[in-house]
């Protein structure tokens, strides 16, 4: 193991997310291989940690004054073992091919989870939508696909939205690769309700992540009602995670974005949260705008002296992390064990370092990996996908239950996965052992492709 891991670091000595995210799976997936010796003769762990195609290209645009810019795009197809790729886009500066190989790498396993027919992938650009207009959104969005559809299609490989990429810039791509392939199909997918969009799609990574938290509660005959939750982010994972959490009878006391985070002792309720969608959806506001309208409350600003996020430094139950990677560090993982939190559900992508996850297997926390509590997204974009092809559209009760079913079948494969490898209760290991398995066995029974 190490010594794959050696090479794969030597390989591309300055992909530190990606390695963060091939160090995790290996050391979970370790006695698989050991039970399974054909897989490693058959070089299994080399051939699922190169992606199968690496795509790079220009994206020149002219912003509102007239002046031409180029962002770097990007799409990584990891592997289409068990289906076409499948990924989101995400449109943020700190985007490479590390950040984006690791989330390629994590959504091979989370798609194999959720029990659709979806290989792994994701893809983006260093472009910044923050602050641009909808016509430079819309110009950058069109020149970004003018590249990318070749590469893609709805059996080949069909993108979604991630951070930085929501419904307004996949109508934008959707209408450049419709204009260009001069098809309407579902290559996309997040898209408006209007126009092949799935009820439920919006909702699905949060209502997800709540779902998960909810089956990992009741192990413990246990609910969220009453429970206190820290919630980071702002964006659409955190807001569907408030807005389920609130209908569960929990109480979330936290949102953030990059500048900084507010605390609500009292707690987002559901006329406040429909500010926060307008704030942030509508007017693309910052999150501090919420003290300014809710004056108990407080704003606390970003500190980049301090060593420790303080959004996880209040007392609660539960935590949410719905923002970006690694937002939770080792002191943050002390300070919500000290604080009383015993469940984390992962909204985000591998949003605890290694060291804060290894805090909270030592202190037998309720605590699930991203791929597993933020598999719903790609799932009810599965959904979509299967809506599109056969012209329909579900209604919103029956897309609710298949994910809710989903997520509870997702929770039990992590479950039996665990104690199938003597690791029981560890999710973590569950999540990395039944995603792996699949999508190796299928690499075998297709040869060596
Ligand atoms: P959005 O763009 O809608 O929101 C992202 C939120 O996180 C914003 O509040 C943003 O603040 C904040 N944020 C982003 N980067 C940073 C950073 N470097 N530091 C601090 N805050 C940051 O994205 P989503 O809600 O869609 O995605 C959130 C997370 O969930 C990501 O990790 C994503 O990969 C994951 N995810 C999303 C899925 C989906 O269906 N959308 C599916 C599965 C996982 P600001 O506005 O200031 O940038």
């Amino acid at each position: 193991m190490s010594d794959i891991l050696d090479f794969i670091k030597a390989k591309d000595p300055g992909q530190k997310e990606f390695h963060q995210a091939v160090q995790e799976v290996l050391e979970t997936v370790q006695p698989v291989l050991d039970r399974n010796p054909e897989y490693r003769q058959s070089a299994v762990l080399q051939r699922i940690t190169e992606p199968e195609r690496v795509i790079m290209f220009r994206v020149p645009w002219m912003d509102d004054q007239g002046q031409v810019n180029v962002n770097r795009g990007f799409r990584i197809e990891m592997s289409c073992a068990i289906g076409p790729y499948k990924g989101g886009l995400r449109f943020h500066p700190s985007v490479n091919l590390s950040i984006l190989k690791f989330l390629a790498f994590e959504q091979a396993f989370k798609n194999a989870l959720t029990t659709l027919s979806m290989g792994g992938g994701k893809g983006g650009s260093d472009f910044d939508p923050k602050g641009k207009s909808d016509n430079e959104v819309m110009r950058f969005c069109q020149s970004f696909m003018t590249e990318l559809y070749r590469h893609i299609g709805p059996d080949t490989d069909i993108p979604a939205g991630d951070i930085g990429v929501g419904a307004r810039e996949i109508g934008y791509l959707f209408g450049m690769y419709k204009r260009l392939r001069n098809e309407f199909t579902g290559v996309l997918t997040g898209k408006s309700l209007g126009w092949g969009g799935s009820l439920i799609r919006p909702e699905a990574t949060g209502y997800g992540s709540v779902y998960f938290a909810s089956e990992m509660l009741a192990t413990r005959d246990d609910n969220l009602e009453g429970k206190t939750c820290l919630v980071s982010g702002s964006g659409n994972v955190a807001q569907y995670t408030v807005e389920k959490i609130i209908e569960l009878g929990g109480k979330a006391t936290t949102l953030s974005d990059s500048s900084g985070y507010i605390y609500d002792e009292e707690g987002i309720d559901k006329d406040k949260l429909a500010f926060v969608k307008r704030l942030k959806n509508v007017r693309r506001g910052r999150i501090r705008e919420y003290v300014d309208k809710y004056s108990e409350t407080v704003y606390t600003e970003v500190d980049s002296t301090l060593d420790y996020n303080p959004l996880w430094n209040h007392k609660a139950d539960c935590a949410f992390p719905s923002a970006t990677q690694n937002e939770i560090n080792e002191k943050d993982a002390r300070n919500l064990v000290k604080n009383g939190v015993y469940l984390v559900s992962e909204g985000a992508n591998m949003p605890s370092t290694p060291e804060a996850i290894n805090i909270f297997l030592d202190n037998k926390l309720l605590y699930a990996p991203g791929k597993a509590a933020n598999a719903g997204g790609v799932a009810v974009s599965g959904l979509e996908m299967a809506q599109n092809s056969m012209r329909l559209s579900w209604p919103r009760e029956e897309v609710d239950s298949r994910l809710r079913t989903i997520m509870k079948s997702i929770h039990q494969s992590c479950l039996d996965a665990a104690a199938d490898y003597g690791v029981p209760g560890n999710y973590m290991a569950g999540a990395n052992i039944a995603g792996f398995v699949k999508v190796v066995n299928a690499m075998l029974d297709q040869g060596l492709v």
